[in-house]
C-alpha cells in the first residue's frame, strides 16, 4: 500500500488577492517550521491567487489546487476557466463535484465525468468529492447515492487517468454546519467506497487510493477521524482559512 496522506484546504469563495497572498505566507511558514511528517499539504485558493501562490510556493512541498474547472478543454464559454488554464497557472490539482457546485451550479455525475477527464488530460490531480445529503443519509441511500456518484462521475476514467485521482467524502450534512459523521460513520463509507474502487478497478488501485475525509474538520476533531483505517487525510472548509488551525489539522495526521 503506498497511498498517500493529504491535507487539502478549500478556500472556498474567501479572500481577495492580497489577503489570499498573506494566508499563503502565513501557512507557508508555520509548515516549514512545524511540519516534518510526510502528510502532503495542499491549499485550493480562488482562481485568481493561483499564479501569485504558485510564485510564494515555489520551493516548499505544499501543493497547489483551483476549487474547479470547465469540463471542455476551450472554447466560447464566457467566464469559465478550462483545465489547462488552471494548469498554466502552476495548479496540480483541482477539485471536482464539490457539493456546493452540485447543488448551485448544476454540476451533475455527467458534468463531473467530463471536469475529470478534461482535468486529467491536461496533467492535473483531481480531488474528486462524493457525499450525500441529510435526507438521503436519514431515508438510507446515501450508500447506493455514493456509488452512483463514482461510476456515474469518475469511473469514466481508466486504470492510468485513475491513478491521478483523490476522492474525498464529504457529506452535505457535514459540510459547514459544525456537524461531523462520527469516525465510525465515516470509516464505514471510506471503507465502502474503496470496496466499489476495486470493484471497478483492483484491489491494488483501492489500496492506493487516497480517500479523504471533509465535513466541519476542526484542529480538535481531526485526529480521531485520521486515526481510522481508510481515513487518508482531510478535506477542509472553514478552518483551512485559519493558518494555525489549518497546520494544526496536518499535524494531527501524524
Ligand atoms: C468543504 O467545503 O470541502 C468542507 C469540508 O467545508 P467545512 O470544513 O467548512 O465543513
Amino acid at each position: 500500500m503506498t497511498r498517500k496522506k493529504i491535507v487539502a484546504g478549500n478556500w472556498k469563495m474567501h479572500k481577495t488577492l492580497e489577503e489570499s497572498q498573506a494566508l499563503i505566507t502565513e501557512i507557508r511558514g508555520i509548515v516549514r517550521d512545524e511540519i516534518r511528517s510526510n502528510t502532503s499539504v495542499i491549499i485550493c485558493p480562488p482562481f485568481i491567487a493561483l499564479p501569485a501562490a504558485t510564485r510564494l510556493l515555489e520551493g516548499t512541498d505544499i501543493g497547489l489546487g483551483a476549487q474547479n474547472c470547465h469540463f471542455e478543454d476551450q472554447g466560447a464559454f464566457t467566464g469559465e476557466i478550462s483545465a489547462g488554464m488552471v494548469k498554466s497557472t502552476g495548479a496540480q490539482y483541482v477539485i471536482v463535484g464539490h457539493s456546493e457546485r452540485r447543488q448551485y451550479f448544476g454540476d451533475t455525475n455527467e458534468i463531473t465525468a467530463a471536469k475529470a477527464k478534461s482535468a486529467v488530460r491536461m496533467g492535473l490531480h483531481v480531488i474528486f468529492c462524493v457525499g450525500e445529503t441529510l435526507a438521503q443519509r436519514e431515508d438510507k441511500s446515501y450508500f447506493r447515492v455514493v456509488e452512483a456518484q463514482l461510476q456515474e462521475g469518475l469511473f469514466g476514467l481508466d486504470r492510468k487517468e485513475f491513478s491521478h485521482v483523490i476522492v474525498a467524502y464529504e457529506p452535505v450534512w457535514a459540510i459547514g454546519t459544525g456537524l461531523t459523521a462520527s469516525p465510525e460513520q465515516a470509516q464505514e463509507m471510506h471503507a465502502y467506497i474503496r470496496k466499489v474502487i476495486a470493484t471497478h478497478y483492483t484491489d491494488e488501485i483501492a489500496a492506493d487510493t487516497s480517500i479523504l475525509y471533509g465535513g466541519s474538520v476542526k484542529p480538535d476533531n481531526a485526529q480521531t477521524l485520521f486515526g481510522q483505517d481508510d481515513i487518508d487525510g482531510g478535506l477542509i472548509g472553514g478552518a483551512a482559512l485559519k493558518a494555525r488551525d489549518f497546520v494544526d489539522i496536518v499535524k494531527a495526521m501524524h
